[in-house]
């Protein structure tokens, strides 16, 4: 049997951890109940685990008996992310989760389909001709588990040169079921955030000249910087700059002594990246002392952009193609706009990042809720194959020698 077919003949099981952590939706990087599910089910495969210290993240290694060809043992690694999101289910699935946090975007299914990979290759061992990195991360939306992870050692944890590293996610619309989207390079967007005080000074509204109004200036600010973005910024190499949020007076008569926003910011090269800090820096510094005011400025870089190696895609391709048929596998044209902290492990290593279609076969995946809403509803036929393809990837990345 090939993976496709033994994973086939584990589903019931996969679905099975599937709904068990769908109903313990746990946020960050506490998550004790997930834990005891992924623990369990490596115990009872026999896969030895090491738990982080500064975050409820596991990483397990399987050690291939294969003799490799290359002559020297290597490692991959695949990932599954375990959190959920302070999203109050409406699904009305039998298995909702009733606590308040939801699985909505879908990272139980990566926990399962990690686990089964982990089933299909640690009963497959001699045909591994390396070792496998299994890193099961909290707090990826928004806690930077994987950076955690790295300073803990999770690159290096079989002790053997690490050369390649994949991770899938599921959507619950856009892609069919069952549909795998890979792109070589830039595949999700960098994402930082632009948090600005403007410091005016405050006084009675009916007479402005007496201050330094601070909300027009912030307004201000907000068209110059849309103008910067399409003005200062290559529109093949695009950026998104988007003001999320806006505070400043509290009563029509007074003008106030400042006003605050936030803006989301996307971009997909580390040369723009570098570019929209310098750029938000100087033109809002410019803008605030040209009316006679100051500027509190505060640029956080949260995930950097994600990069798939184009070797790797390739493979993802070829090894989709080759089990599931010509049509399981698109190749995506353009990037997505969400972000990722998986980011931070293929900054170190080659490998791949890969969408997986998830979309209730009933519903249009155009239209369907979408990841992250209280309705999103992930379809189950996806986790056999999402788990067959992480342990091919593995299996096949690890009979090659090292990328020359
Ligand atoms: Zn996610």
């Amino acid at each position: 049997m090939n993976y496709v077919e033994k994973s086939d003949a584990i589903a019931d099981e996969i679905v099975s951890l599937r709904r068990r952590l769908h109903q313990v939706p746990e946020i960050g990087l506490v998550l004790p109940e997930t834990l005891k599910i992924v623990e369990e089910k490596l115990q009872a495969l026999g896969i030895p685990l090491e738990r982080h210290k500064n975050s409820d993240s596991v990483t397990a290694v399987i050690r291939g008996t294969g003799t490799p060809e290359a002559g020297q043992k290597q490692s991959v690694l695949l990932r599954g992310d375990m959190d959920g999101l302070p999203v109050t289910e409406a699904t009305g699935l039998p298995f909702a989760a009733q606590t308040g946090s939801m699985h909505a975007c879908g990272h139980d299914l990566h926990t399962a389909m990690l686990l089964g990979a982990a089933e299909l290759l640690v009963n497959d061992l001699e045909s591994l001709q390396g070792d496998v990195i299994l890193m099961f991360q909290a707090g990826e939306e928004g806690f930077d588990g994987a950076k955690l992870m790295i300073e803990e050692g999770v690159l290096n944890a079989a002790g053997v040169p690490l050369v390649g590293a994949y991770a899938l996610h599921v959507f619950s619309g856009g892609f069919p079921a069952g549909q795998f989207a890979v792109k070589s390079g830039p595949i999700m967007s960098a994402s930082d955030r632009l948090t600005v005080t403007v410091n005016g000074k405050g006084g009675h509204g009916s007479t402005p000249h007496h201050g330094v109004d601070p909300i027009v200036i912030a307004a201000e600010m907000i068209v110059a910087l849309q103008t910067m973005v399409t003005r200062r910024f290559d529109i093949f190499d695009p950026v998104v700059l988007t003001v999320t949020q806006f505070a400043g007076g509290q009563a029509s008569s007074v003008l106030p002594e400042n006003a605050t926003f936030q803006a989301t910011v996307r971009s997909f090269s580390e040369a723009s990246q570098q570019q929209l800090e310098v750029g938000c820096q100087r033109l809002l510094t410019g803008i605030a002392e040209a009316h006679g005011a100051t500027v509190d400025l505060e640029y956080e870089r949260l995930y950097p952009v994600t990069v798939n190696d184009e070797r790797e895609t390739e493979r993802v391709l070829a090894t989709a193609r080759h089990m599931f048929g010509e049509d399981s596998i698109e190749e995506l044209s353009n990037s997505l706009t969400a972000s990722e902290d998986f980011s931070r492990i293929l900054a170190e290593v080659p490998g791949a990042f890969i969408a997986l279609g998830a979309t209730p076969r009933s519903l249009d995946p155009r239209e369907a809720p979408f990841n992250h809403s209280a309705e999103a509803v992930f379809d189950e036929s996806c986790l056999t194959r999402g788990a067959a393809l992480l342990a091919e990837l593995a299996r096949d990345r690890l009979s090659e020698g090292p990328q020359q």
